[in-house]
Order: C-alpha cells, then sequence, then structure tokens
C-alpha cells in the first residue's frame, strides 16, 4: 500500500471515528422536519424533486469526508456552476479582460433581474444569469462541443468524477428560458458578448444541466480552501491565483439578494442554486454541501441555509468571527478532549 493509500485510510478511520458525524446526522434530524419554500417549478423539469430528499456533508482541508443524509441524490447544479465557469474564465483571458466583460458589484435584485451596467458597458457580476450569460461567453474551445469538454473536464477535478448532463433539465431551459435569452440578445445589442450567442446559451443551459450530489458540492469548496487543489486526488483544479477571485464574489454576490444577509450570517463565501444546493467554502478549513430542494423566496434552500447558519456559529467559521467557538473544529476532526467531552 502506498504512502498516500495508508494517508487516505488513516483519514477515513479518523472520519468514522469523528463526533462530527454524529454532529452532522443531528443537524439533518433537527432541519429536516422543515417545510417552509417550494421546489423551483419555472424550469418545469425542477418541480419533479422530492421536497424531503437532504443531504449534507463537509470535506476537509485534508480530505476528509463527513456525510449525512441524502448525499448520494443526483440534483442539476444551476447557479452554482456560475462561480466555477467565473474561475476557467479568468484561466482563459486573465483578471484584466475578464473584468472588462464582467463587473464584481452585487446587484441587490433577483438572480434573473434584466440589468445591466450601462456606464461601464457589463452586467454586474457573474453570480446573477446575465453576468454568467457573459462568462460563459469567454469560454474557450474551436466549437461548442469543445467548449462543453472544457467544463465537463474542470468539474471532474474539482468533483474527482465525471458528471453527467440531465438532458430532460437541459432541453426544459432551453425551451422555456426566454428571459436568459433576451438578457442574451440585450448584451448582444450592447456588444456585451460575442455573436456566437446561440451557442454560448447553450452552454451556459448545459452548464446548469450538470448532476452533482451533497458530496460533489461539498468537495468543490473543499477544493477552494484548499487553494485550488483537489483534497482528496491531488489534482489542481484552479490556478493558486484565481482562488481568492473566485471566493470573493462569492462572498459578495454568491446569494443573490440574500448575499449581505448570508455574509452578516453566516459570514462564509457561498453559492447557491435553484436545484436546491448550496456550497460553501471555510477558506483553509473545509468545503460544505448541502441538497434540499425546497427553496425561500430569493432562491436559496431554506435547510441548507439552516445547516450551514448552525455550522458557522458551532464551529467560529464565520471569516469575521473573533470570539472562541462552541467547539474546537481541529480536536473534533482528530477525536481530541473536545470531542471525548461530546
Ligand atoms: N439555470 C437557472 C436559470 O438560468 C439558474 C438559476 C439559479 O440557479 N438561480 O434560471
Amino acid at each position: 500500500m502506498s504512502i498516500g493509500n495508508l494517508e487516505a485510510l488513516a483519514n477515513d478511520i479518523a472520519a468514522a471515528a469523528s463526533p462530527f458525524r454524529g454532529y452532522l446526522n443531528d443537524l439533518r434530524q433537527k432541519y429536516q422536519p422543515l417545510q417552509d419554500g417550494a421546489v423551483a417549478d419555472y424550469i418545469p423539469e425542477l418541480a419533479l424533486a422530492d421536497p424531503n430528499d437532504f443531504g449534507l456533508c463537509v470535506a476537509t482541508k485534508a480530505g476528509q469526508i463527513f456525510e449525512a443524509g441524502d448525499c448520494d441524490v443526483l440534483f442539476t447544479i444551476q447557479s452554482i456552476s456560475k462561480a466555477f465557469i467565473f474561475g476557467l474564465a479568468l484561466e482563459d483571458h486573465g483578471r484584466e479582460y475578464v473584468l472588462s466583460k464582467v463587473g464584481v458589484e452585487p446587484t441587490g435584485e433577483a438572480f434573473n433581474s434584466i440589468v445591466l451596467d450601462e456606464a461601464t458597458n457589463r452586467p454586474y457580476n457573474p453570480m446573477v444569469n446575465a453576468g454568467a450569460i457573459a462568462t460563459a461567453d469567454l469560454i474557450e474551445g474551436a466549437n461548442s462541443a469543445e467548449r462543453l469538454k472544457r467544463v465537463l473536464e474542470m468539474f471532474r477535478r474539482y468533483t474527482g468524477r465525471e458528471l453527467d448532463i440531465n438532458m430532460p433539465v437541459f432541453l426544459s431551459e432551453k425551451a422555456t428560458g426566454n428571459r436568459n435569452r433576451a438578457m442574451a440578445y440585450l448584451m448582444l445589442n450592447f456588444g456585451m458578448v460575442s455573436e456566437k450567442i446561440e451557442e454560448t446559451l447553450d452552454l451556459y443551459f448545459q452548464q446548469c444541466s450538470l448532476m452533482v450530489n451533497a458530496r460533489d458540492l461539498a468537495l468543490m469548496s473543499a477544493t477552494l480552501a484548499n487553494g485550488g487543489v483537489n483534497p482528496v486526488s491531488g489534482e489542481r483544479a484552479l490556478a493558486e491565483t484565481y482562488v481568492q477571485d473566485v471566493i470573493s464574489v462569492m462572498l459578495t454576490c454568491g446569494m443573490y439578494d440574500a448575499s449581505g444577509e448570508w455574509c452578516y450570517r453566516v459570514g462564509l463565501p457561498a453559492k447557491s442554486g435553484v436545484g436546491g444546493g448550496i456550497t460553501a467554502t471555510a477558506p483553509g478549513k473545509l468545503g460544505i454541501g448541502t441538497y434540499s430542494p425546497l427553496l425561500d423566496a430569493k432562491g436559496n434552500s431554506l435547510r441548507g441555509i439552516r445547516v450551514c447558519e448552525a455550522l458557522s456559529r458551532d464551529f467560529g467559521l464565520h471569516l469575521f468571527n473573533a470570539a472562541p467557538a462552541v467547539h474546537d473544529l481541529e480536536a473534533w476532526l482528530q477525536g481530541g478532549d473536545d470531542a471525548a467531552r461530546w
């Protein structure tokens, strides 16, 4: 057995023994009864999601994985893809050019609002639909197949597995996404995006239709927390220099018009999607992935919000936290004293 395998085995044993697993199960039980909110139905296929599904996963910088609930259920990544596509666009073109095409300013408006910064001739940020479409426009590739292949390859590096497109969701969104199409053509009118707009819209709908589970989302954020290197596979998913770009836009814009409130309460860079997923990163520490398709009025997963609030509070994960945490994360992960008391 190689040293790498031995380390992985040691991590697995530590993860199995850690009280963290029980803690996550308790969170799941506590928030499972929440029935407020609704499954998204503006993309008809999304209305088929099971409102009872609920999974939460934490992946640490050391590659330990803790799961509770439905962490194998696949759902579409939706807007969560936007943060990672922004990273790929930065790798393709560099910071200066990307920022000439899309800003980093929160809109305070809904994710699908039709607002553009006409003063700078850019959509406001890569996390709202307009900005995400302009960002998808920047993804390099000789043709549509090659561009999609590069996107799939990028997500494989973050998650450690090949993701598939949910074809019914893709077709459903392509057939009904007239608002996004209108936005794209408005941006074309202003010269904010290139002429290959239909191809880019397809790429955008495809990136949103990729199927992930809560574990994938935890690993994606753990990769960001680990400076762009997937902590399980050791593979680099994003150039180190752009990790902070992606994470900071997640913090300011990742939860749409709830981003300010989220920053105040949870204080972790995060991204949500109308499929019911949330990914959140605690830089230098861990990634969180949650799945529950019941959404609040702003399109964020209700149970997912509660889970992230609890984890942030109990382990002092808020970026600006300066007070002692309720539980010592490191001790828990290693099964130390604090763990024994629990
Ligand atoms: N594909 C969705 C849309 O364009 C993504 C929105 C979201 O997850 N908030 O409407």
